[in-house]
């Protein structure tokens, strides 16, 4: 494995954790993505493309100061989006979406609970030195990880590359 698809194990290692502290691991499997050409605004995300494509997208200029924990919560922030979206609801920052980060210990203005899902997701990455906000710093400085994100999803997370004819 190079240095980069290391670093995206990473990734999808949080992704995957979360998933299962957070959801019973019920989520559909979804895409990562490091971009430079999002808004300065945006910190990340999520999109359903439709057909099961699911992605999530973050903001790799934003990156280069996050801790884990902020990566983190800006992970849990997207893939409470793709809870929405696998229950065919259209996403958006409504009532369902408040109750979820409630849910998870997601309160903004405080810390997260220690006995809440999302305390215990960053507990795991302590105790197994995960360390995704490095990892994604990583792959965005790799000049082509943008063919190595969707050859990677394809090839570890969902088979074969439909789009590479296997
Ligand atoms: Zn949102």
């Amino acid at each position: 494995m190079s240095e980069t698809e290391c670093s995206l194990a990473v990734l999808y290692d949080s992704m995957r954790t979360m998933n299962r502290i957070c959801w019973q691991g019920s989520l559909p499997p979804c895409m990562l993505r490091m971009s430079f050409r999002l808004s300065p605004r945006t910190g990340a995300y999520a999109q359903d493309r439709g057909g099961g494509d699911f992605r999530i997208v973050f903001n790799a200029v934003h990156a280069r100061y996050q801790d884990d924990s902020v990566f983190l919560q800006i992970m849990a922030h997207e893939m409470i989006h793709l809870w929405q979206y696998s229950l065919g609801r259209k996403g958006g920052h409504g009532r369902d979406f408040c109750n979820e980060q409630i849910r998870l210990g997601l309160i903004q203005g405080r810390e997260i609970p220690q006995d809440s899902p999302m305390g215990y997701v960053l507990f795991l990455h302590r105790l197994k030195e995960l360390h995704p906000a490095e990892a994604a710093r990583k792959i965005a400085a790799d000049p082509a990880h943008g063919r190595t994100e969707i050859n990677y999803f394809y090839r570890v997370c969902k088979g074969p590359n439909p789009f590479r004819g296997g």
